[in-house]
């Protein structure tokens, strides 16, 4: 079976990433891979090989299903932490698997201790903290009932992290907002220090707290975005120019290369209107090329008439909407185009890029929506 579009996954963009990311934070703190949503839409399989090639030894997911997917393909018995959605009867599979998870609230908390009891194995647990996300994390004001349990329960739990997640860290106007977050994740530290309380890694910062808030940076960062090749913001991107040596200002690659073929390549006469509706009518006899992509393989319905791809190593524009399986593209003014060519609709081709930022611009869409709006059945090879 011949798929109609493929990606390209570069694992030594990913290994230049990662030694960038080092150079930012030194050599002792560990790098959790962030592999949610399905690696950032690269693919869990294929990450774990490659950032396991690159030395790492920690991944992040969101849920456990993602979880045992690293689990299954890792090589190096890295260490798993889920960083959200677990359900209650998977938990004793998650201990015994020595897979850590956040905790959040006492439910979860006394539900790791009665199953580490029955097991015999103590649970490795993060305790999330609640310092301004508002998403989930212990409240300041349960401190000490917190503080309470894990002493007593101490046998049954291994306290594998203190940690909580930044609201916008990948802005500085939201600077305000971040500090206030760093200063009450301190107060908790302090807090459980004095009643003797440790935890094996303090961690609090993604990509963007990583880059542009050193002072987050402690015994672990979970990197997601900045992994897979791309600035979390274009705003973290500027505050960090000044600081990259002269010849290397870009120290981010990307990893992704998104291709498919010519399909049919199609005349069009002056004055027709192209594909469902009529968004396009043409000025000028035209020709065509079809590519057998569209808004079921990611490629989303926003980029009707907006889009560009590269074919024959030039640009072409999306003439008329983007159908579920497939696009037109204007290439009249291209020669010896054939069906079969070589599409590129993310990466390179001859002197040419497609970025995924001109993806999000003309779709609204963050790279993070775009990247894990791949569906996970289009073809993944690595590149060494
Ligand atoms: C997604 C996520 C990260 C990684 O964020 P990036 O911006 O992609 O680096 C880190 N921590 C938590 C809790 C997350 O949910």
């Amino acid at each position: 079976m011949i798929a109609t579009s493929y990606l390209e996954i570069s694992a030594k963009a990913y290994r230049q990433n990662i030694r960038y990311i080092r150079s930012e934070i030194g050599p002792k703190t560990v790098i959790s891979a962030v592999v949610k949503g399905n690696a950032y839409g690269h693919g869990i399989q294929q990450m774990v090989e490659i950032a396991e090639k690159a030395g790492i030894r920690h991944f992040s997911t969101f849920s456990s299903d993602e979880a045992w997917e690293v689990y299954r393909f890792s090589k190096k018995k890295s260490e798993i932490m889920i960083l959200g959605m677990l359900y209650p009867e998977e938990m004793a599979d998650l201990i015994k698997a020595g897979i850590s998870f956040y905790v959040y609230d006492f439910q979860r908390l006394d539900l790791a201790v009665t199953i580490s009891k029955s097991l015999g194995i103590p649970a490795k647990i993060h305790i999330e903290l609640e310092t301004g996300f508002h998403r989930t994390g212990f409240e300041w004001s349960s401190r000490e009932k917190l503080a309470k349990t894990l002493a007593e329960e101490a046998d049954h739990l291994v306290l594998e992290g203190l940690c909580t997640h930044y609201a916008g860290a990948e802005s500085i106007s939201n600077y305000v907002r971040v500090k206030n977050q760093i200063e009450v994740y301190l107060k908790f530290k302090d807090f459980f220090l004095h009643k003797g309380i440790h935890f094996l890694k303090y961690h609090t910062a993604c990509s963007a707290a990583t880059l542009i808030f050193p002072e987050t940076i402690m015994d672990m960062v979970r990197i997601g975005i900045a992994g897979y090749g791309f600035w979390p913001t274009k705003e973290t991107y500027y505050a960090k120019l000044n600081s990259l040596p002269k010849n290397n200002k870009n120290p981010l690659k990307r990893l992704i290369t998104w291709k498919s073929t010519v399909m049919s390549i199609k005349p069009v006469k002056m004055g027709e209107f192209v594909g469902y509706g009529n968004s396009f009518m043409a000025l000028q006899n035209m020709k065509l090329a079809i590519v057998p992509v569209g808004y079921g393989h990611g490629y989303s319905r926003l980029l009707s008439n907006q889009g560009q791809v590269l074919i024959g190593g030039q640009y072409c524009q999306v003439v008329g909407t983007v159908t579920m399986n497939a696009i037109a593209l204007n290439i009249t003014k291209l020669k010896n185009i054939e069906v079969g060519d070589e599409v590129v609709l993310i990466g390179k081709q001859g002197s040419k890029e497609i970025t995924v930022a001109s993806f999000s611009e003309s779709t609204q869409q963050v790279n993070y929506e775009m990247l894990t709006r791949l569906p996970k059945d289009i073809p993944r090879r690595i590149i060494p």
